[in-house]
């Protein structure tokens, strides 16, 4: 790592790269804080303004002009300064790939069932380092995107080893992780989804709860029903786990209705809605977090945005990255999506993949760049936050910052 080192007046670090004990960013043209209350609309727009960072915290926001001295500076040259996205639903514990799956359904092949069973037969053969060597490559690929915070998921083991395994490489690349056991049923369980129910919400549970801040379930005709799902997520916070569910990605179901009875942080994919459901996720806490990467790449209906955020519903866009439906780490691509094909707004799409998902993962320390929150933030390579869905597939970070340390930049590092 190394201090800014952009011409226009960067301080380095003291002898012996110590970090700065606190860093300027300033001549910022436009902030987005993610607070109505310090700035314009939704996003809490500043402009001509500067952060301070302290530690790991931001110590300052506020016009450039008035900005206090500080130890190390970043000129952000008249660009947007936006939070780091917060990515609450990837799939980065497996090992193998399956792109020839995805050319064959490009053909127009129809997707073979148990492509996750694939991937599961591939993890549980692979050794713990490469299993981290793997989950490590994506989460830089992530961070690399401006992702500051992840959430992993187990789900490729479905042994109690295999599962406990992934949640301890899950538990090297990101601060949450989430034990889903209940991914698919595995092929030896066949017939006995029950039975399987049961290992998962007993011994598989008690292996996986130290290494998980979350549980999830797969509700689907074909993973996992209702009653098990109940089951499941019950067990689980009944081990003091927050929950979350796979709802409602392949067809209508119970998923939501579950997520909102157990008071789930956030019901996931949300592509196949009722009146019902979007009525129970209106008046929930739970967060509705799409995944259009998903949809994109099984060449699937979009979930209805629109209507959710009509409704009143907290929105999060997430990645979920997994080699077999939406191999992406790239949140800015998932927001292109959201506008363009999911009728959101510039700016539902930005908030929904930075504060939305802090929500989607109960946080209150990530999502917004106002005083005491944490130092995690992206400087753009553009004006705007508007040019992260109007320069679609375009490299459009140039600083990363992550727990108040620069983490990257553009042609350096
Ligand atoms: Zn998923």
């Amino acid at each position: 790592m190394s201090a800014p080192t952009e011409a226009g007046g960067s301080i380095p670090p003291a002898e012996g790269g110590i970090e700065p004990h606190t860093l300027l960013i300033d001549r910022i043209g436009l902030l987005v804080t993610n607070d109505p209350a310090v700035g314009d609309g939704p996003l809490g727009l500043l402009r001509d303004a500067a952060v301070v960072i302290e530690g790991e915290r931001i110590a300052w926001v506020g016009p450039a002009e008035q900005a206090p001295a500080s130890d190390g500076r970043i000129d952000a040259s008249g660009r947007c300064v936006m939070p780091g996205f917060v990515d609450s639903h990837t799939h980065l514990v497996f090992a193998g790939d399956r792109a020839e799956e995805f050319a064959a359904r490009m053909r127009g092949e129809p997707y073979a069932a148990g492509g996750i069973r694939i991937t599961v037969t591939a993890t549980r053969a692979a050794s713990d380092s490469l299993l981290t060597r793997n989950a490590a490559r994506l989460a830089a690929e992530a961070l690399a995107a401006g992702t500051t915070t992840l959430e992993v998921k187990s789900g490729y083991g479905l042994t109690v080893r295999d599962e406990e395994r992934s949640l301890r490489v899950a538990a090297t690349v990101a601060e949450e992780t989430t034990f889903l056991g209940a991914h698919v049923v595995p092929p030896e369980y066949a017939g006995r989804a029950d039975a399987y129910a049961e290992l998962v919400a007993g011994p598989m549970l008690d292996a996986c709860a130290p290494y998980a801040r979350w549980a999830d379930v797969f509700c689907e005709a074909g993973a996992f029903d209702a009653d098990a799902t109940r089951h499941i997520l019950t067990a689980a916070a009944a081990k003091g786990l927050g929950t979350r569910v796979h709802a409602n990605q392949l067809g209508p179901g119970p998923g939501v209705q579950l997520a909102v009875e157990v008071n789930a942080a956030s019901a996931d994919h949300c592509t196949y809605l009722s009146a019902h459901d979007f009525e129970a996720l209106s008046g929930s806490s739970t967060v509705a977090t799409l995944l259009p990467g998903a949809e994109f790449s099984t060449r699937s209906p979009y979930p209805d945005a629109r209507r959710l955020l009509d409704a009143g519903v907290t929105v999060a866009l997430a990645s979920d990255c997994n080699p077999g439906s939406s191999y992406t780490t790239n949140l800015p691509f998932c927001i292109a999506l959201a506008v363009r094909e999911m009728g959101m707004t510039c700016e539902e799409a930005v908030w929904a993949a930075t504060a939305g998902g802090a929500k989607a993962l109960r946080r209150t320390d990530i999502g917004a760049l106002t005083t005491g929150m944490r130092a995690d933030l992206l400087v753009l390579d553009a004006p705007s936050y508007l040019h992260l869905a109007y320069r679609p597939g375009v490299p459009m970070i140039s600083t990363i910052v992550r727990r108040g340390r620069t983490e990257g930049r553009r042609g350096g590092e």
